[in-house]
């Protein structure tokens, strides 16, 4: 599978290496499972977590040679990633349009993200529309309009410097009134100035609601997989900004810390919905659990 290649190598290689190089289960063979999964970026607390369990399954006698280990883990991962998925399928309008909030710091590839997006839903037969609401810089809303003309999606914009929640609800109109399936909407990421950003979240929110009681049926926040760990510390920051319904998880294709979406799962109870593999406007795919824990481990 492209895009997965480089994650895959990694943890897959490593825990070969592992496995080869040792005749035994010992305490050195522990630690270097350990450092490998850290390695891999899937983090302190889930790293503790899988270290827990490996110790069980060997008292338990489910792992008695180092090449036990590999299926054992995939088990274990695919339980983390699949817990919970019913909850985790993306919500799509009994009628009406489909609202999909967009939210993420300036850089993780929101942009990017709507236009895969909207190439993906047209891909579907439907009717797409993406709203500037990232105000703020002039640069993403022509971006935006870029991206509308290339996916045939309609974009609803104002000036630069406009309000926020004044878009929003004027394209959930619009998307009413012209009968529109998808409409995606597009927000401002800088994270520093916190506050302002919550408000401006909430007003847009709560102008969306006003129109759409159920909308927005999902809120995407947008992850740079590259930033590994950070990008964790980001996803809890942003839990306090709005409510999260799914992530989407760029950059897969250019890093070898994959492990980040174990991470996410385990310690956000956050579903990964989506991963970006590339730069292009296919290069987008459902998040499916059972094949990533498969695709890391073989
Ligand atoms: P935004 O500021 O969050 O809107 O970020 P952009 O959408 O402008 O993306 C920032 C950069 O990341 C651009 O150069 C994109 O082409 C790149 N990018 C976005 N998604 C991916 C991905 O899945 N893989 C790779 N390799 N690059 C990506």
């Amino acid at each position: 599978k492209k895009g997965l290649n480089k994650t895959r190598e990694n943890l897959t290689n490593r825990i070969e290496k592992l496995v080869i190089g040792y005749a035994d289960i010992d305490d050195d063979f522990l630690d270097e499972l350990e450092e490998t999964l850290l390695m891999a970026d899937v983090g302190v607390p889930t790293t503790e977590r899988l270290m827990k369990v490996v110790r069980q399954g060997i008292k338990q006698k489910k792992i008695n040679a180092p090449e036990d280990l590999k299926p054992f883990l995939a088990q274990e991962i695919s339980d983390i990633l699949t817990a919970g998925e019913e909850q985790d399928k993306t919500r799509v309008a009994a009628a009406g349009p489909t609202v999909l909030l967009v939210i993420g710091v300036n850089g993780a590839g929101k942009t990017t993200t709507i236009g895969k997006l909207s190439a993906y839903y047209k891909a579907q037969g439907k009717s797409v529309m993406l709203a500037a609401a990232d105000t703020f810089r002039a640069a993403a809303i022509d971006q935006l309009e870029v991206w509308g003309e290339r996916t045939g999606a309609q974009v609803i914009k104002h000036e630069e410097g406009s309000d926020p929640a004044a878009v929003a609800f004027d394209a959930v109109n619009a998307a009413k009134a012209r009968g529109v399936d998808v409409l995606i909407v597009d927000t401002a990421g800088r994270l520093q100035t916190k506050s302002n950003l919550m408000q401006e979240l909430e007003k847009i929110n709560r102008v969306i609601k006003r129109e759409i009681p159920e909308a927005p049926h999902e809120t995407l926040l947008v992850l740079d997989a590259t930033t590994g760990q950070n990008a964790i510390h980001q996803a809890e920051l942003f839990t306090k900004v709005a409510p999260i319904t799914g992530v989407v998880l760029t950059k897969l294709d250019g890093t070898a810390k994959g492990g980040v979406v174990i991470g996410i799962k385990s310690q956000l109870s956050m579903p990964v919905k989506w991963i970006g593999v590339g730069e292009g406007v296919e290069d987008l795919r459902p998040f499916v659990a059972e094949d990533f824990a498969r695709a890391l481990l073989g």
